[in-house]
């Protein structure tokens, strides 16, 4: 199953009513207004979590309510209020409102979260409503609503380098060959064909206590990308997003006996998939290798491809998967690219972590006279119930 996109529903819970009350106790006449306030509806937060893969649990459970907030009572007792519901998501995920399309946040960072819906307001209980010339209010507030929403999160992979080609290419096999010991950080469960994750270690082996481990980086390797894919031809498009996330792409062509297509023609089918995508993708460092060496024996093709590398200023490999032919020194190269290639900044452009600015932006105060001021704010322009 494709688990790295899920639409769910967030509601904040529901404000606790104010209370009307008032204090009778021997020896206390009139005792005044006493009702409490009700308490604030909890807020339901995203937070990327380091220890999740995939957006799965997102696919069955889809509707969070947060815990509303207790109603006031007697003696000015205030209500409880709710207590906020963290919903973990893998890093990586980017949150957007299936409504209006807005991206909300990207959560690139472990730990960093989002407020997503903010739990409703706590009704004020009628000893708020006491005045010199009305000492037994029975005005109060009821709780607000808390805010609903429809949020669609997206996973993109967050690999410093994409693997790309045509089916066959060896993509699969060279993530194999160069990954480290453990080489799966992520598996992912998709219908058929699963990318994978590898981190790479650069430099080879451990240091004498196992902690030097030189430059790493992690490959994603992205299958199923066929001419059409940016129109959604198989599985391509999925993963295509994924690719948007890379640093540097490396792009396998198959120049061995078995496969007699053109390898420029090969390179250019995948290249215009890439730009119909994204034009990012365009201007991503690309460094292109040709595959399975021990398996070429007729060479006319693979010099055909280095020779148009060579006019295009591209950085060529040749390389054996199989038998391991160059692929230290491929790796090498990619680190070093990589060491050129800053790493991008979160998206957080349209962030919204700041509940303060919600009341200020939708309020305004209006001077009518002198002496009068009209104020439209969220705050104050509730019913009075009574
Ligand atoms: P992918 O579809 O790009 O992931 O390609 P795979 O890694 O699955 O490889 C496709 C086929 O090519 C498999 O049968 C591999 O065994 C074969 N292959 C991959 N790399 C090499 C190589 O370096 N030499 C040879 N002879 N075969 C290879
Ligand atoms: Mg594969």
């Amino acid at each position: 199953m494709f688990a790295d996109e899920a639409k769910i529903f967030v509601k904040g819970g529901h404000g606790g009513n104010g209370c009307v009350a008032f204090r009778r106790e021997k020896y206390v006449p009139r005792g005044g207004p006493s009702g409490g306030d009700g308490g604030h509806g909890a807020s339901i937060y995203l937070e990327a979590n380091i220890n999740d893969n995939t957006l799965l649990r997102y696919r069955y459970n889809r509707e969070f309510k947060a815990d509303r907030g207790r109603h006031g009572e007697g003696s000015n007792c205030s209500g409880q209020s709710g207590e906020d519901m963290v919903l973990l998501v893998p890093v990586g995920t980017v949150v957007f409102d299936a409504q209006t399309k807005e991206t909300i946040a990207d959560l690139a960072t472990p730990g960093q979260r989002v407020l997503v819906a903010h739990g409703g307001c706590g009704g004020r209980g009628n000893q708020h409503f006491a005045k010199p010339w009305h000492q037994a209010p029975r005005e109060h507030e009821e709780g607000q609503d808390g805010e609903e929403r429809h949020l669609r999160l997206e996973l993109k992979l967050l690999a410093d380098v994409g693997l790309v080609g045509f089916p066959n290419a060896g993509k699969s096999t060279l993530i194999s060959v160069i990954s480290a010991a453990r080489p799966k950080i992520a598996n992912y469960p998709f219908t058929t064909l699963e990318p994978n994750l590898g981190v790479v270690n650069a430099d080879g082996g451990t240091g004498a206590h196992g902690t030097e481990l030189g430059r790493t980086f992690v490959v994603a390797d992205l299958p199923g990308l066929i001419e059409g894919a940016h129109e959604g031809a198989g599985l391509g498009m999925r993963f295509l997003r994924h690719v948007e996330r890379t640093r540097l792409l490396v792009h396998l062509i198959d120049t061995s006996d078995s496969n007699d297509d053109d390898p420029v023609h090969s390179y250019e089918v995948i290249s215009r998939e890439l730009a119909a995508f994204s034009k990012t993708l365009t201007e991503k460092p690309l460094i292109v290798v040709a595959t399975k060496l021990d398996a070429t024996t007729d060479r006319t093709r693979l010099e055909l491809l280095r020779d148009f590398c060579r006019r295009e200023h591209l950085e060529f490999h040749s390389i054996s998967a199989a038998t391991g032919e160059v692929v230290k020194e491929l790796v090498r190269s990619i680190a070093d690219a990589l060491d050129k290639i800053p790493r991008p900044a979160p998206d957080t452009a349209n962030e919204i972590d700041a509940p303060d600015d919600e009341i200020s932006d939708s309020s305004s105060v209006i001077q009518v006279n002198e002496r009068k001021h009209v104020v439209h704010a969220p705050m104050v322009s509730r019913d009075e119930k009574s």
